[in-house]
């Protein structure tokens, strides 16, 4: 199967339950699979292009397929239809359901994408040029992420109102989690369906009502999401989708008055935008935004098997993965043989059309991330470092944003392609001789989303887990991803945890605290008598408390 032979669907944006045009009319961002475009002149999404068009004509030029470019005029019906789906029947019909209630549409949601599993990864592989074998999977754990947020949806339930123990009998006190309400939900394109699910499962779970901004880049697989919404039921304004360029669609989201809350995932550069945006608000706000992780190779590992790991770590979804292990430190004692075998086994890495069978690395997104990763590799090269493997267009393919998996040696740490994210299949290498130096040089990087360490040795993985400065350490592996386990970075990676251990159902929930008296006899007797036989128990709020009904009497009782 070629991507001749695909079609994707014409949607519309998702609004209050319905597919609406654009308020101002028929704009539309275009796309083609990365895999057909020209690699040269030929503008696919180049986004300042691409923005300077829609502000003035509001059309774009046609390609492949068309995806609805909102505005801030949608978004703010998108927001008022998530208000009121927030408050409808006093809440009742979502925000203060039962979560077992909300987690039926959550696996109603599950079960319709496993059913449609395979054209969804087609479609996914079109958008954004990922191998289809790796699109089905992120398939897969779209749907296993909906069922998981079901199961924490539904077990929120048992969880409320849990007593707290306090230290006067004369009140009891227990915690409601309630949702945050109306969420901005911004997603990338490297894992589009996914990312987004990362997010819309635990804000529908908690009982929020949302508007997802898919990428520009990549938005096809979410209108599908809304088409799925609508075939379970879902009520209307619970999700809204508004495709459209970011400070078109993204940016009014993100200042709108009436979202109560902001989760994004992106790139460094946006998330600072969307902080300072949300701040003039104080709007709570989850950053997951890049990487520049290392990945530690020790001279006691199995050098097949860490080949391997070090390959998959960098090249998988074609490089495009934030956390992304694309700085490796190589003990020097097995660095020859090490990359002699890393050069052997990336030229055995399929590069072709991501539908076509076997594929391992498709193309780049788009034009202006092909014209980037070309950049980033010119400038190592200039700088000093060797290209030791790729750096090129494949000689078999003149058409498509596609780049050899490439190697990189010879690289010193004030080099651009040690510091910067590259996002693309492009791997720096450093050797080293110690510990100590190999930590060093892992933490020697504004960004702390991942790392890896393999070695044989036990307590120094362990040592390494600890001296690691990332929200995710992996031993003897790279990249797996769990949704029982919290993903999310440190430094300028960003902050707050998605998935596992509740974190991620945590970031759409607030926490009210309610305490009630339930002694019969009056406030400043009971205070008196309780301060008169202890104080220790004593906050500095309840010591005010008799101070605001007059010292006097409170002195003279004592
Ligand atoms: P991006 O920052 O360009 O865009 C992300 C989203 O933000 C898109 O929907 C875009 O339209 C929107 N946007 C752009 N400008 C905006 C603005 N001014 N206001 C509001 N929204 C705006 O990122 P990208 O190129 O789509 O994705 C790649 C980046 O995402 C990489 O840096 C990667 O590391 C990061 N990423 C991080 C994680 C993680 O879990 N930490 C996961 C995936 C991707």
């Amino acid at each position: 199967m070629s991507s001749e032979a695909s079609v994707v669907p014409r949607r519309q944006l998702f609004i209050d339950g319905e597919w609406k045009e654009p308020v101002l009319g028929g704009g539309s961002l275009s796309s083609i699979p990365p895999q057909k475009a020209s690699s040269v002149g030929t503008s696919l999404i180049d986004l300042e292009a691409a923005a300077a068009a829609a502000r003035t004509s509001r059309v774009l030029v046609l390609m492949n397929w068309d995806v609805p470019a909102g505005t801030a005029e949608d978004v703010d019906l998108a927001v008022s239809a998530a208000r009121r789906a927030f408050s409808r029947n006093k809440g009742r019909d979502w925000s203060r359901a039962s979560g077992s209630h909300r987690a039926k549409f959550l696996r109603g949601i599950a079960v319709k994408i496993t059913e449609r599993r395979d054209e969804l990864a087609k479609l996914e592989a079109l958008d954004c040029g990922k191998p289809s074998d790796e699109a089905a999977w992120d398939i897969d754990d779209v749907a296993a992420c909906f069922e998981y947020y079901a199961d924490l949806g539904e077990a929120l339930d048992g969880k409320q109102k849990a007593p707290i123990s306090l230290p006067m009998q004369t009140f009891k006190s227990h915690v409601l989690k309630e949702p945050i309400g109306v969420v901005g939900l911004i997603t990338p394109w490297n894992y589009p369906l996914l990312m987004a699910a990362w997010k819309v499962a635990p804000a529908l779970a908690a009982g929020c009502t949302a508007v997802l901004k898919p990428s520009e880049l990549a938005s096809v697989t979410c209108l599908e999401l809304a088409d799925v919404c609508k075939e379970v039921g879902l009520p209307a304004g619970v999700l809204n989708i508004v495709t459209g360029l970011g400070p078109d669609a993204g940016a009014p989201l993100a200042s709108h008055p009436q979202v109560d809350k902001i989760a994004f995932t992106g790139s460094t550069e946006t998330g600072r935008k969307i902080m300072i945006s949300v701040s003039q608000m104080i709007k709570p706000v989850s950053l997951e935004l890049g990487g520049k992780s290392p990945i530690i190779v020790f001279e006691d590992v199995d050098i097949d098997k860490a080949v391997e790991w070090a390959l998959f770590g960098c090249f998988w979804t074609n490089g495009q993965i934030c956390s992304a292990t694309s700085r490796l430190l190589l003990h020097e004692n097995i660095a020859d043989e090490f990359l002699k075998k890393m050069c052997r086994w990336a030229a055995n890495i399929k590069v072709s059309d991501p539908l076509e069978e076997g594929c391992r690395l498709g193309p780049v997104v788009s034009q202006g991330q092909y014209e980037k990763i070309k950049k980033h590799i010119l400038t190592a090269k200039n700088e000093g470092a060797t290209i030791l493997y790729g750096g090129a267009r494949p000689q078999h393919l003149d058409k498509g944003f596609f780049i050899q998996p490439t190697i990189i040696t010879n690289v010193e740490t004030s080099m651009q392609i040690w510091k910067e994210e590259v996002f693309g299949p492009v791997l720096c290498v450093k050797t080293f001789r110690t510990e100590e130096e190999a930590v060093d040089l892992a933490n020697d990087t504004q960004y702390g989303l991942a790392g890896a360490v393999l070695s044989k040795d036990p307590d120094r993985c362990s040592r390494l887990t600890e001296e690691i400065q990332a929200g995710i350490v992996w031993v003897n592996c790279s990249q797996p991803c769990f949704c029982q386990a919290p993903w999310g970075g440190n430094k300028r990676s960003g902050f707050g945890r998605e998935l596992g251990n509740g974190l991620g159902l945590d970031n759409y929930l607030t926490v009210k605290q309610v305490t009630q008296y339930i002694s019969d006899d009056p406030w400043v007797g009971t205070a008196i008598r309780q301060s008169c036989k202890s104080q220790t128990w004593m906050t500095p709020r309840t010591l005010l408390a008799p101070t605001k009904l007059g010292i006097a009497p409170f002195l003279k009782a004592c």
